[in-house]
């Protein structure tokens, strides 16, 4: 048996200790540690890397705090349009969605396409039809909705009615203001197997049936057991622009790069670059972890067999 690891993400972003309360920095420490040990329970149990990635990200899923599933930010349109991914590193098989609605786990469904369909990505319509043939949860608009959300929607979602400088400033003020709450989960299993899984709402107010990076295989989501697993939270533009989980796996592929040396160089080097805020949680082959994020703060924890882990926010 070899070693196994799990690392989680919440989302990273302008995440400040002096802008949250105890209360809320509890609930956020406790919905990642109940998502680490839903998913470290299947790797202990001798579970697949794809399962226990899928665990972890139920929880979240679950969890309103996180923006994925439940809590799901809103579009310009003012409903939840969800992305989700999951990959395979042992045969490189992957499945995602983008643009559900109602589906209750987008993981799941993400899980489903990989499993079986014949195909890697549905979307819209197309994507809830199969979720309903293959018996994935559904669950009303109320069950998504958050007050906390709705609100950070309700300030700019007018925004497109004043003048484009206006829309910039407004656009930019969010964005500082931005806290990616997109949830992921990367874990190298018992037998040396890789796997990577994200779930997000995407940004709030996004339109015209925008997708971000967390389901775009190579972008937000990778995985390959000769290399990493990787799982984005940020920017999605810029990383996808950056293909950015693939150009760490290529990093140490092809450069021989260490996967913290690969993470470091992508996140500070690349996206920086474009102005991709933001980060990425990876693990290796050797079930060695790495957390790494160009922004304030990220949700993360990690555990990992020999003993170690770490829940954390800021840097
Ligand atoms: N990367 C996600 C997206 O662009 C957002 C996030 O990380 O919260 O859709």
């Amino acid at each position: 048996m070899e070693n196994f690891a799990l690392v989680i993400h919440g989302g990273a972003g302008t995440i400040l200790k002096e802008d949250m309360t105890p209360e809320l920095e509890q609930a956020y420490i406790e919905g990642l540690e109940e998502a680490l040990n839903a998913g470290y329970a299947v790797l202990e149990a001798g579970g697949s890397a794809v399962n226990a990635t899928k665990a972890a990200i139920v929880v979240l899923e679950d969890n309103i705090l996180f923006n994925a599933g439940k809590g799901s930010v809103f579009t310009k349109k003012g409903v939840q349009e969800m992305d989700a991914a999951i990959m395979d590193g042992s045969n490189l098989e992957a499945g995602a969605v983008s643009g559900v609605r109602n589906v209750r786990n987008p993981i799941e469904l993400a899980t489903e396409v990989l499993r079986n369909s014949n195909h890697v990505f549905l979307s819209g319509k197309g994507a809830t039809d199969f979720a309903i043939k293959q018996g994935i949860k559904l669950e009303p608009d109320e069950y998504f909705f958050s007050q906390f959300r709705y609100d950070q929607w309700k300030a700019i979602r007018d925004s497109d009615t004043y003048s484009l400088d206006h829309t910039h400033q407004r656009l930019e003020e969010l964005m500082k203001d931005k806290k990616f709450g997109t949830v992921g989960a990367v874990a190298c299993d018992a037998q040396g197997n890789i796997a990577a899984a994200t779930s997000t709402g995407g940004m709030t107010n996004k339109k015209y049936g925008r997708i971000g990076d967390s389901p775009l295989i190579g972008a937000g989501t990778y995985a390959n057991n000769n290399t990493c697993g990787i799982s984005c939270t940020g920017h999605g533009e810029m990383f996808i622009r950056s293909v950015a989980s693939y150009d760490v796996s290529c990093l140490m592929e092809y450069k021989g790069y260490s996967l913290q040396e690969a993470m470091h160089t992508v996140v500070h080097n690349k996206l920086l670059h474009l102005g991709g805020e933001g980060g990425m949680i990876g693990v290796d082959a050797n079930a060695d972890v790495a957390m790494v994020f160009n922004s304030a703060g990220m949700y993360r924890a990690y555990k990992k067999s020999d003993g170690t882990s770490e829940i954390a926010i800021y840097r």
